[in-house]
């Protein structure tokens, strides 16, 4: 408790967002007076996604996740299967979600933001997790795209984009995969080259989350192909939908994360204004790597959640299902599979939590941050393939939450750096 400032426990949930913030009818009443040591760890509570729990937050937080998990329940749990089918969630839900302030959470209010912090910000992505409804792509849509223009961008960008962004009329996407670059981003080949002022961006982009339904893509292209290396000559592009030679691909289809839509890109003579450069030409690689730590951190938060969304589904499912005259809860090996469970989800969601407090104290390094993504993706696939095995013939159907967790689950350790890549990180500063 020690290590955690005072400042940051109590750090207010902003009003924007607790006048949208309702009680749900099955609300206990919280003692304002309660200190935040005495919250029990996930660990202790009788379940996992109990709301009042963990000492990173407070009421004030329970508040606002009561409401965010009504919306979850109220807009998007219904929904889902259909979206599912689309292939990509409704703007609709992206503007509800604007109106009630859960996107751009942690962006500057001066900004267009909502003024808050990544501790208020997991909330949203925890209770996504929680309701086992992967197709919004609000996470990458708040916590990737929109820091880079408020980091990086200029007064005219943060005040053209991120408003509408914060507000979910304007849906951010980022583009650097490339079908000959991934993990090795330095093989990145779109171009934009100078044309008096303006840019001609050339290229295509492969993988890309909300790249259909985007209204704004921050494009990697290469700005110096004779930098002494790539690393020296990538820039960053605000490219809009409707520019000329835009061209969206096809959703692409996947093996889970079924709602989220996932597109290829094409820029074929895209004339681009100086107006559309992000931060500084050349600069862009040493962007994406101030920012990619988030992304991962991200990616960790919502894995520790998903593990956290399968083991209660588990355990109930164990607590009903009957075998050899008893409850499978009744069974040792069962039990002790769980326990093992337990355990591991236990010991990772404290390290998950110590890293949000790290980011939002602004101290969470590269390193960290890819052990945690490391650790916690390859640790959501080892629950889920036990979740599905303890539901038996249940847990390889359709219907059943577990097997489409499972299938989610797959993606967490390729995307966003792959586990291989993260451990080159890790290496990097154990031998530095
Ligand atoms: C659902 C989904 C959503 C995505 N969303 C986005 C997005 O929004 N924006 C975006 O830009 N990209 C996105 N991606 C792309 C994703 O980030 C890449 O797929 C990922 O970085 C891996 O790159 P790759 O697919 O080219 O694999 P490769 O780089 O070809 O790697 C193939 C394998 O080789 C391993 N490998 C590669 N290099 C090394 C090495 N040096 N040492 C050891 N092993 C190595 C990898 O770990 C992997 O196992 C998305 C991908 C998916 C599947």
């Amino acid at each position: 408790m020690a290590t955690i400032s005072r400042r940051l426990i109590f750090s207010p949930v902003p009003k924007k967002l607790f006048r949208n913030c309702q009680f749900l009818s099955t609300t206990k009443k919280y003692d304002s007076k309660s200190s935040t040591s005495s919250r029990l760890d996930p660990c202790q509570s009788a379940s996992m996604l109990d709301i009042g729990t963990r000492r990173i937050f407070n009421e004030e937080h329970d508040i606002f996740r009561q409401t965010v998990r009504r919306f979850m329940v109220d807009e998007v749990v219904p929904n889902h299967p259909k979206w599912e089918e689309d292939g990509q969630v409704s703007k609709e839900v992206w503007q509800k979600a604007g109106t009630m302030g859960f996107l751009g959470i942690d962006t500057p209010e001066e900004h267009g933001g909502i003024g808050g912090d990544f501790i208020t910000s997991s909330i949203v992505m925890e209770e996504q997790s929680y309701c086992n409804c992967s197709g919004l792509g609000w996470a990458l849509h708040s916590h990737i795209v929109m820091p880079y223009i408020s980091h990086y961008g200029n007064k005219e960008q943060i005040e053209k984009f991120l408003p509408k962004m914060t507000a979910g009329q304007c849906i951010g996407a980022i583009a650097m995969t490339e079908p000959g670059a991934g993990s090795d981003l330095q093989g990145v080949r779109t171009s934009a080259k100078k044309d008096g002022t303006d840019y001609i961006l050339n290229g295509s982009k492969v993988y890309i989350t909300n790249g259909y339904m985007s209204d704004l893509v921050i494009v990697v292209a290469i700005t110096n192909p004779s930098a002494k290396s790539t690393a020296h000559g990538i820039s960053l592009f605000l490219v809009e939908e409707g520019m000329k030679g835009f061209v969206k691909g096809k959703k692409l289809k996947k093996m889970g994360l079924k709602a989220q839509d996932t597109a290829e890109l094409f820029f074929e003579d895209v004339r681009l204004p100086k107006s559309s450069l992000l931060g500084e030409e050349n600069k862009g690689f040493y962007y994406l790597m101030k920012e990619l730590p988030q992304e991962r951190l991200l990616i960790a938060v919502m894995g520790i959640a998903s593990c956290e969304y399968m083991f209660e589904e588990t355990r109930k499912y164990l607590s009903e299902r009957k075998a050899f005259g008893k409850t499978l809860s009744k069974l040792q090996v069962i039990q002790h599979k769980m326990a093992e469970l337990k355990t591991e989800i236990a010991c990772n969601r404290a390290f998950v939590d110590r890293c949000i407090e790290l980011h939002n104290e602004g101290k969470l390094d590269s390193s960290t941050a890819s052990m945690v993504k490391y650790w916690v993706s390859e640790l959501q696939n080892r629950v889920a393939y036990q979740c599905v095995q303890l539901h038996g013939g249940m847990g390889y159907m359709m219907e059943c939450g577990i097997a489409r967790a499972y299938l989610d689950a797959r993606v967490q350790p390729i995307y966003g750096g792959s586990s291989e890549i993260m451990k080159e990180l890790i290496a990097r500063q154990i031998f530095s």
